[in-house]
């Protein structure tokens, strides 16, 4: 069955009138999907019971389910467990910024990069999610919590340019007019570095941040973090970066883990503003969230606070992440693996 929420205001009223439905029909659906963000065809009052009908049997409208919602006590954070139609579960967070609210969601289920610090990746891909399971993770927040959401990244579990195809369709969805209408300067793309589809991303005219995943200013230390890094070298993914900001204007964020002994020594504060040189761009360094699985550890304030000012002393626009949600399940994946884990115990 069609996926009625992953297609387009176009394909929608096309497949509509294949059906025999006036034009205007697509339209109006469309809206009831993708700006009411119903939940189900029944919600859609102004389309006649007959035609409800004709979509419940032609179409799948995919809903996602929040399994658990916990809430932080220190900064109002959300994190949501989500139920997919397979019953596969995801996890996206809610965060609330001076600037606005945020919303980070995965991109995958599962990941197959083997970043080594990161708990997404630790069992493995199991499948992309379509369009509709991203926005849904989008529609679902705004209606649980009631509130406006400024901006998305996507942050979570996955790697986005591992999907590429339901990324670019989700992004186009949620950037419709008929749609949440989010700009696309509203929108963050987080990549370990896939070079081709950095490439390609640039040249689709989408207007939204990319962020890169450095966490090394070397390729001997990036290769030990991050198996992607053995196809492709720093020189290849900063020259992607660097062709991504000519073609769109957009300065690219360099996320940077700071992991303690492996990465964040001063030299390698002044290496990575070597490497980065002159560009017009922003560095986000990441106090690394530590993983059960994993021996990395996070270093003193202070090392964290020493290398901000190498890096700020050389020029570079750069911000270290505030911890959201600590007390809510640390790193990313986490709180998904130990859903997975007590669900196991249940069944047994
Ligand atoms: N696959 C994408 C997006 C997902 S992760 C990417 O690699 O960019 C979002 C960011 O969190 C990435 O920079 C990732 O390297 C980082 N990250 C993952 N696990 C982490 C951890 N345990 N501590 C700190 N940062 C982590």
């Amino acid at each position: 069955m069609t996926d009625i929420r992953s297609l387009t205001k176009d394909e929608l009223t096309g497949a509509l009138t294949a059906l025999g439905e006036e034009k205007f029909r697509g339209a109006q659906i469309y809206g009831w999907l993708h700006r009411q963000m119903a939940d189900s065809f029944d919600e859609m009052t102004n389309v006649s019971l007959k035609l409800r009908l004709v979509l419940e049997r032609q179409f799948e409208l995919v809903t996602l389910k929040a399994v658990q919602v916990l809430t932080s006590q220190i900064d109002g954070t959300k994190k949501f467990l989500f139920e997919l139609p397979d019953g596969n579960v995801i996890e996206s967070v809610w965060m609330q910024y001076h600037h606005g609210n945020s919303v980070c969601i995965s991109s995958q289920v599962g990941c197959r990069m083997g970043c080594r610090f990161c708990a997404s990746t630790l069992d493995g891909l199991v499948r992309g999610l379509t369009a509709s399971e991203m926005l849904e993770q989008v529609y679902q927040i705004r209606k649980i919590t009631g509130e406006r959401v400024d901006s998305v990244v996507v942050m979570g579990t996955g790697e986005p340019l591992d999907n590429y195809d339901n990324l670019l369709r989700f992004i186009r969805l949620l950037t419709s007019e008929k749609g949440q209408h989010l700009s696309g300067r509203a929108i963050t793309v987080s990549t370990c570095g896939l070079v081709p589809q950095i490439y390609r991303l640039a040249d689709e005219k989408l207007g939204i941040t990319l962020a890169l995943s450095l966490h090394a200013s070397d390729d001997e230390t990036r290769k030990e973090l991050m198996p992607v890094a053995r196809t492709y070298g720093l020189a290849e993914v900063l020259g992607a970066c660097d062709y991504y900001f000519d073609r769109t204007g957009r300065r690219v964020s360099f996320e940077y883990s700071l992991i303690r002994g492996v990465n964040d020594r001063p030299a390698a504060a002044r290496a990575l503003a070597m490497l980065l040189g002159g560009r017009n761009c922003h560095v986000n360094l990441i106090p690394v969230n530590p993983i059960k699985e994993r021996d990395y550890g996070r270093g003193a304030w202070e090392d964290i606070e020493a290398f901000k000012k190498v890096l700020e002393k050389y020029g570079i626009n750069v911000t270290i992440r505030r911890e959201m949600g600590r007390d809510i399940e640390g790193a990313c994946g986490q709180l998904r693996r130990s859903y997975g884990r007590s669900r196991q115990e249940r069944g047994r």
